[in-house]
């Protein structure tokens, strides 16, 4: 990692500069022809090889997959705006990333419409059934119940908002049809795509899981083992379910054939002799009851710039605002930059403001009504925040929740020290910019890596286990959770599809899988980039931390080295994990100019494509 000495990210003075010279958004057109039909493509594709990083024009994809990101540009090529592109994306990364997304998940997409001038939001997480209660998760004791036995079972399957989440994007958004959207990654689930190390690697890791249920073995363990590495894997099941989508619409899902076989399969799943699990509970009356919901933005202001992130039930947008916030108040109160801090002070920085952001969601952020969510992400709240913090050392884990009451003069920790609930890794984000001036950030998931490991039969594709990102009990006795199941509810998430603004025109759109760390990956890509000068590309690749108001985790650069050493006597616990995250981003250079970028080296690399380059 080479640290920058020029200023090359976009930072303050630049990014100012650059929105002066974005001309107004022009229109979103509408093609005129149909650019796909049911024989296939028209036309001949430009084919871009796998890179993180590529700048032209045109438009831009950034996903995690080649295949994936090269159907998305194809869709800008043909004149697809923004949306399309991004609903063909995430239906071929349900093909070639089929354990992180999905038609049997949910997810949450940020929306620049330039032809709007705002940011708007779909809410497309997972629902609980209406049967589910505050102790669906406990057991007759008050305990939680075993957590992986949850996970892969019925019992954590909640109603999938993916496919209605396309539907209203394309509708409200797009300028495709869905069926014409759904074409390219039905085709792909036919044709196969090249198994890579991550693929295999994943699989491997879920084989046992995968064993317990004997469609989901038929499927993904063809002949009884993970696929190789090179060999091609096909999915003929799965374009039969985009077939019927785009042949039936989204309605086989929430009311028709595809529906029933969920509900069917989530009651009561199929497993190999000897395995029992958890039976699910939603039913044709939940998937009938599903909408995917419009949401405001959560809006704040980071030096000037406008930082868009996705709303509650996603504490997304709430916990990174509130890291932004908090690293300006303490530079309010050392009277320091981050820019010019030394590395270890400005991951000590970065620390202290996660934990203490995760403190408060844990607390105040859920499903629930009444989230404080203009408090949480106000200058004056980081402001009372900051008091605790301590340039040289490590307040002790877990920190108290701060109180968001609009009063903000106390220095006095007013909560419980409220520790963390689980939240597993998997998930992809892609991100798309368009010629039009239209922008999406957008993350999906089926929750952890293989979901439930119940896969839909005849139809190839897994159900998510979102429902256990809800706490299956109160995190401490006596303080109130907002994120306990209920009926009809979302989990609370941390997805973090995010689009940065400036003078009202996008300049910066990323996100990231990884549980709970997708909130600290984008802040620190945030950071990196806009305050610490690193160029996007090497802001993403630079090395990781997560600090969530427990122990910390940390890539091995930071946590075996002389980094993690020096944090470490400032008080920081420090476990070593080997990846987080896997952030795709973009930055709006100018009218019709882009630089999509993705990682260098996690989850194998990911694939930044511009459908013009140079
Ligand atoms: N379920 C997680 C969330 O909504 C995302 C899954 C993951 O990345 O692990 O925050």
């Amino acid at each position: 990692m080479t640290r920058m000495t020029a200023r090359s990210g976009i930072g303050l003075a630049s990014a100012l500069a650059l929105s002066l010279s974005l001309a107004a958004p022009q229109a979103t057109a509408t093609p005129t022809h149909a650019p796909f039909d049911d024989r296939g493509w028209h036309g001949q594709p430009q084919t871009m090889p796998k890179a993180p990083v590529m700048t032209g024009s045109g438009g831009a994809v950034a996903s995690v997959d080649r295949d994936a990101s090269q159907i998305g540009l194809d869709v800008l090529a043909r004149g697809g705006n923004a949306a399309d592109a991004a609903i063909a994306t995430a239906a071929a990364l349900g093909v070639t990333e089929p354990y992180s997304a999905g038609i049997g998940g949910g997810g949450f997409l940020v929306y620049y419409d330039a032809k709007a001038g705002k940011v708007t939001t779909i809410d497309g997480r997972e629902t609980a059934p209406a049967t589910f209660t505050p102790t669906t998760f406990t057991n007759p004791d008050g305990t939680p119940m075993n957590f992986a036995k949850a996970v892969s079972s019925g019992l954590s399957i909640g109603v999938p908002g993916t496919p209605a989440l396309w539907d209203k994007a394309a509708r409200e958004l797009g300028t495709w049809r869905l069926a014409q959207l759904l074409l390219p990654a039905e085709q792909l689930a036919r044709s196969g795509f090249t198994v890579d190390q991550t693929f295999a690697d994943q699989t491997a890791a879920n084989a046992s899981r995968f064993s317990m249920f004997p469609e989901t073995a038929r499927i993904f363990l063809p002949g009884g083992a993970p696929p190789a590495v090179g060999s091609t894997f096909t999915n003929p099941d799965l374009a039969r379910a985009y077939r019927e989508l785009r042949t039936q619409g989204v309605q086989s899902l929430y009311a028709g054939p595809l529906g029933a076989a969920i509900v069917a399969e989530a009651q009561r799943p199929t497993t190999a002799p000897g395995v029992s699990v958890y039976p699910g509970q939603i039913t044709t009356a939940d998937l009938a009851a599903y909408r995917a919901l419009t949401r405001s933005p959560i809006h704040s202001s980071y030096r000037g710039m406008d930082v868009y992130g996705m709303p509650v039930p996603s504490s997304g947008g709430i916990a990174v605002a509130e890291i932004l916030e908090l690293i300006e108040a303490y530079e309010a109160k050392t009277g320091q930059q981050v820019s010019h801090l030394p590395e270890v002070d400005y991951l000590h920085w970065f620390a202290e403001a996660s934990a203490t952001a995760f403190a408060d969601r844990n607390r105040w952020v859920g499903d629930v009504p009444g989230v404080p969510v203009s408090e949480l992400t106000s200058a004056g709240f980081a402001g009372e925040r900051a008091c605790l913090f301590d340039p040289l050392h490590a307040a002790a884990r877990p920190i108290p929740f701060g109180s968001p009451d609009g009063s903000y003069t106390s220095c006095v920790p007013v909560g419980a020290a409220v520790g963390e609930g689980h939240q597993l890794e998997s998930t992809t984000h892609l991100t798309v910019a368009d010629r039009y001036g239209n922008v999406a950030a957008y993350t999906l998931t089926i929750e952890q890596t293989g979901g439930s490991g119940i896969t839909v039969p005849g139809y190839g594709f897994l159900l998510n286990n979102e429902l256990t990102d809800f706490n299956f009990a109160p995190l401490a006795a006596g303080v109130p959770d907002p994120n306990l199941p209920g009926p009809g509810k979302r989990p609370r998430s941390s997805m973090s599809p995010t689009i940065v603004l400036v003078d009202g025109m996008p300049v910066l759109a990323l996100g990231s899988p990884g549980g709970a760390t997708i909130i600290t990956s984008v802040a620190q890509t945030l950071l990196g980039h806009l305050d610490r000068g690193l160029p996007l590309v090497e802001a993403i690749a630079a090395p990781r931390l997560s600090s969530r108001n427990g122990t910390s985790q940390a890539e091995p650069a930071i946590a075996s080295g002389p980094l993690g050493a020096a944090l470490r006597a400032r008080g920081h616990t420090i476990a070593a994990t080997a990846e987080i995250g896997a952030v795709t981003a973009i930055r709006i250079l100018g009218p019709n100019s882009f630089e999509a970028t993705a990682e260098t080296t996690r989850r194998g690399g990911g694939s930044a494509m511009v459908v013009r380059p140079g």
